[in-house]
């Protein structure tokens, strides 16, 4: 069932980037794997996906433990600065950096470690009182603070659109950060380069491609509903 859940997922990005006129391997699909065993990510492997996103740190390094180290991991929810320290090195991109403190978190254990940690920062596109990231107006600010830190690069932005009924409601949000991306490319930063765009999910992931993303983060229509209740 996973498998043909991730085709027809596959062949709607594929439509997608047709219908945008975009080239395929300009989105990467992050399969969206939290509160999903560890079988159901080896299934989704098997079937070809190298890059899977988790929200939590302590699931994200047990799953490493024990699945193909050659697997990008994106840490994709709210990171609390104390858990740092666990994934810095071993994940592929943070998606969701939206404040100076936990940056510098970040560039203290990338220091110690030796590593330069990819980064996207978070924008609450929508302003909504429920979600981390940072407002649209202070985001050039924080990208330019967090640019002087020398063990971290700026690879884009990433955002959580509202949860709607219809995507095309989401349209005009997405619209509005690749312009913000766009603006702050425009700015020539060092360290920053704007090529990421991390936006979609399974409600919304299409509308999201044709507006520009180049990462979506797809769970439930590949991995079926989550049961947080087991
Ligand atoms: C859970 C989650 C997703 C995936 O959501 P679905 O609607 O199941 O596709 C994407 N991004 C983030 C940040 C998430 O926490």
């Amino acid at each position: 069932m996973l498998k043909e859940n991730l085709e027809q997922v596959q062949k709607n990005v594929c439509a997608a980037c047709e219908k945008a006129g975009r080239n395929r391997n300009e989105v990467t699909l992050i399969a969206v794997s939290k509160t999903k065993p560890v079988e159901m990510l080896q299934e989704i492997y098997d079937c070809g996906v190298r890059d899977f996103g988790e929200n939590k740190v302590q699931e994200m390094c047990d799953k490493m433990e024990v699945l193909p180290e050659d697997i990008h991991w994106h840490m994709i929810g709210h990171l609390q600065t104390n858990k740092v320290k666990y994934i810095v090195g071993r994940t592929t991109l943070i998606h969701s950096v939206d404040s100076l403190k936990l940056a510098n978190e970040i560039q203290k254990q990338a220091e110690k470690k030796d590593v330069i940690a990819d980064i996207l920062v978070e924008v609450n596109i929508a302003e909504e009182e429920s979600k981390f990231g940072i407002h649209k107006e202070e985001t050039i600010e924080l990208v330019r603070e967090i640019a002087k830190l020398p063990n971290i690069r700026i690879k884009g932005l990433m955002t959580i659109a509202p949860f709607v009924e219809n995507a095309e409601d989401n349209r005009l949000y997405f619209r509005e950060i690749r312009q913000l991306s766009v603006d702050i490319k425009n700015q020539n930063i060092d360290n920053v380069s704007m090529d990421v765009l991390s936006m979609g999910m399974t409600g919304d992931y299409m509308v999201a491609i044709e507006e520009g993303a180049t990462l979506v983060r797809v769970g439930t229509g590949i991995f079926g509903e989550r049961n947080y209740n087991i």
